[in-house]
């Protein structure tokens, strides 16, 4: 009954984001290619010692990458388009970032979580990004064609495996399996289904098992996570087929490794593939325990994943012992490890020396979990006594967060048992509010607004910066930010537009602006985790219950309306984007955690309409990307996410108008979800698929109105007024022009005003001139 401790990923951007600075440096080409793989080489090298000195038994490779897991998967198997292929060896540097990036000389992406999007000009495109399963991280989608060749180039995992040999650990590579890679893999031809690739391509791992085999691995790790979501009959035919022959390879013992979610009606499949081993996510399904130990071979190995890679809260170790003790003596070998790789993780605890002490004692960061996880196995294996210290400190932290008063705000969780039916509903039907709404505020048909923010400037960022540092004093601060504020509120007069923002200066980001604001939500120093390539985000820590204990943007908002007569839209991050971008608590349901961040939401939209406001707008920019990964968990998800976005929107009155925006054009899945939100006005993305997805809402027959994006706000490039003109004629006909606004895709904080002044005047006057013939 030995039980082993493993780990299935680390992260490689560095404590201190080393890799983001190395990467950054070479495109700008100031360092060359053997300093970036001198880079790369030590953080490696500094990752396996570090995970060696937590106690891990079983350490990964292969789990670095210079941009991109699923990247370096696709170069691997020589799954390379020849586009890429003309600039250089498959395996060079030029390609691989040609193939990340483009190679368009401004290759730099957004500076913004929803909208990363590439910018349009001339060279060759980067592949598609997006986002891993329901993580925040982003991968390049792999592009196959039919009749698509792939090739062996293992240089990757054989060149790190033999490292982390050099330096005295025998790692367990990682690969990417071949089926979830042909799941995510798309192709330019339309009706060709990936899939069918798999006969060509399992090859091409048979070989890289050998080789892996020949270098000296004992164990693989082949992630397959695509076995936790809906499978149709031909995918899961394919697991049988790629495992049938994987299993018979002459190559290392196979790890399959599954991850963010439960296998339910998958777990059959998974146990009966002849594998040595199965990776269990037992912090999201905890459920599927049981019935894997009694339906598993005996000889298979069971890696149970106990740690929650996802999150930053300290196990309790105490209950895991309990839980797992009698698994340990009853199955032959038992694999302990994070539920997933600690890619999502923020890297140590140990950097962060401005948290709250009381809050940092109940978190655990990578770094962290390693330990936790070290001390899990020595528990299990020897007996409790042995780690009894670390046991009743780790008890004393757990109990010290449940009982905390910062966890438990009395008034928070009255005021969430009060909530009822009619709190979520305006007071109004949306039919009788509009009348009202345009009684008030009198808007021409077509009216003309933008998202919310205006260019960050180099100047806005540097006085942020000078402030935080303490050369610009609060008062200085807030001078400068009014001065900004009311030169984009003349200019915006000036151009012409009819609903106004304040343009959000005084925010760093949508999220952090409010969570800073809000009691309950803590920020590290150094807790990044990479978003894609070299950005990384530091997710606020929602610790506690939210509450707001004062007006948050009122004052801003009121500053921005004192100047204009035309009405200043109040600009509001809703409470589904503030959830998902954060790391929440574990303590409760998410719902609840929602309600909570909706009540404080509600309270400034209240705020706003005492001050004046007319036009409310709440931001739900990652509404989507919470759809659970199982269809079947959609409906309970949307329920209450839409219930809190109606919290946070019910609190005003008929006439005030409540907008939302989101950033992205695939609405077909949740166009229902959308009408219920019951908003009076939502802007969306469509400037790049020319209107496309209107049809989504003109077939739902979406009642409110309608702002679709008119300008691609992720290019420098000026859409010319005849072109917006006629984007907004095929959208008329799509909807009823009374429904329409006309609008950029999104914010406009990463663009330079050089671009931003002729493309919104070129959208007023194509409003203009549509209107006109109304
Ligand atoms: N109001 C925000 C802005 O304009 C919206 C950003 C977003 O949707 N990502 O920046
Ligand atoms: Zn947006």
């Amino acid at each position: 009954m030995p039980v082993t401790t493993a780990n299935l990923g680390f992260p490689r951007i560095g404590p201190r984001r080393e890799l983001k600075k190395a990467l950054e440096a070479f495109w700008a080409g100031s360092i060359d290619e053997s300093a970036l793989r001198e880079t790369a080489r030590s953080l490696r090298a500094a990752n396996w010692a570090r995970q060696s000195a937590a106690g891990i038994a079983v350490l990964p490779s292969n789990d670095f990458s210079l941009y991109d897991q699923v990247l370096d998967t696709s170069v691997m198997l020589g799954a390379i388009p020849q586009a890429y292929r003309d600039l250089g060896a498959p395996d060079s540097l030029e390609v691989y970032f040609a193939m990340a990036r483009g190679t368009r000389s401004d290759a730099e992406r957004e500076d913004d979580a929803a909208c990363s999007h590439r910018q349009e000009s001339d060279g060759l495109p980067a592949q598609e990004m997006t986002k891993w399963f329901d993580t925040n991280y982003h991968y390049m989608v792999p592009e196959v064609e039919p009749g698509q060749a792939f090739s062996l180039c293992a240089a990757k995992p054989l060149g790190e495996f033999a490292e982390a040999l050099a330096l005295g650990h025998r790692s367990r590579p990682v690969v990417i399996g071949p089926v979830t890679w042909l799941l995510l893999a798309k192709s330019r031809t339309p009706g060709f289904a990936p899939l069918t690739l798999l006969p060509a391509l399992l090859p091409v791992y048979r070989e890289l098992l050998a080789q892996l085999r020949a270098a000296g691995a004992e164990w693989v790790q082949i992630d397959e996570p695509a076995l936790v979501t809906d499978l149709d009959e031909t995918a899961r035919e394919a697991f049988r087929t790629a495992y049938a022959d994987l299993g018979s390879a002459a190559g290392p013992q196979i790890m399959l490794t599954t991850y963010f979610g439960g296998l339910e009606e998958n777990l059959d499949l998974a146990l009966s593939l002849p594998v040595a081993g199965l990776h269990l996510d037992l912090v999201r399904a905890p459920d599927q325990l049981e019935p894997a130990l009694t339906h598993a071979r005996e000889d298979l190995v069971l890696s149970l994943g106990v740690i929650d890679g996802r999150n930053v809260w300290k196990a309790d170790l105490g209950a895991l012992i309990d839980r797992l003790a009698p698994v340990v003596k009853a199955r032959r070998a038992i694999q302990i490890a994070p539920s997933c790789s600690l890619l999502h993780a923020p890297i140590d605890l140990a950097l962060e020396t401005e948290l709250d002490p009381q809050i940092a004692d109940w978190l655990a960061f990578g770094v962290q979990k390693l330990e936790e996880l070290a001390l899990l196995g020595l528990g299990l294996e020897r007996g409790r006594y042995v780690v009894a210290d670390e046991l009743s400190a780790n008890a004393d932290a757990i109990a010290a967060r449940r009982g905390s008063p910062l966890t438990n705000d009395r008034a928070v969780r009255e005021r969430v048992a009060g909530i009822t039916p009619a709190s979520a509903r305006r007071d109004m039907p949306f039919a009788r509010r509009i009348e009202r709404q345009r009684e008030h505020l009198r808007l021409p048909p077509l009216p003309t607004t933008t998202i919310g923010s205006f260019p960050q400037t180099g100047a806005v960022r540097k006085a942020r910066a000078d402030h935080r540092k303490g050369t610009l004093d609060r008062a200085g601060y807030e001078a400068f930010l009014r001065e900004e504020t009311g030169r984009a509120i003349r200019w915006q007069e000036d151009i012409g537009l009819d609903v106004l923002v304040h343009g959000e200066f005084e925010r760093n980001d949508m999220v952090q602006y409010f969570g800073e604001q809000l009691s309950g939500f803590a920020f590290t120093r150094a807790g990044w985790v990479q978003s894609y390539g070299s950005r990384c985000v530091r997710p606020p820590i929602l610790y506690g219950d939210v509450s707001r204990p004062r007006a948050m943007t009122v004052d801003w908002w009121r500053h921005a309306q004192s100047l204009t007569e035309r009405p200043v839209k109040g600009m509001l991050t809703g409470p589904i984007t503030i959830l998902q971008w954060s790391f929440v608590r574990d303590d409760q349901p998410r719902a609840e955690t929602c309600r909570q961040i909706a009540l404080a939401i509600r309270d400034e939209a209240n705020d706003l309409e005492a001050a004046g406001a007319r036009i409310i707008q709440i931001d739900e920019a990652a509404l989507r990307e919470g759809l659970p990964l199982r269809r079947a968990g959609w409906d309970e998800y949307l329920d209450w996410a839409v219930e809190c976005f109606r919290l946070a929107a019910s609190g005003v009155a008929p006439e005030t108008q409540i907008h939302t925006h989101m950033c992205y054009s695939e609405f077909n899945d949740i166009i229902a979800a959308i009408g219920a939100m019951d908003a009076d006005v939502i802007s969306i993305e469509t400037a790049r698929s020319k209107m496309e997805l209107l049809d989504a809402f003109a077939s739902y027959r979406y009642p409110a109105e309608i702002g679709p994006g008119v300008y691609d706000i992720h290019s420098p490039r000026v859409p010319p007024a005849d072109e917006i003109e006629a984007l907004l004629r095929k959208a008329s006909a799509a909807i009823d022009p009374r429904q329409l606004w006309v609008n950029p895709d999104c914010g406009l904080k990463t663009r330079k005003w050089e671009d931003v002044r002729p493309a919104l005047t070129n959208m007023v006057a194509a409003a203009r001139s549509v209107r006109g013939t109304l």
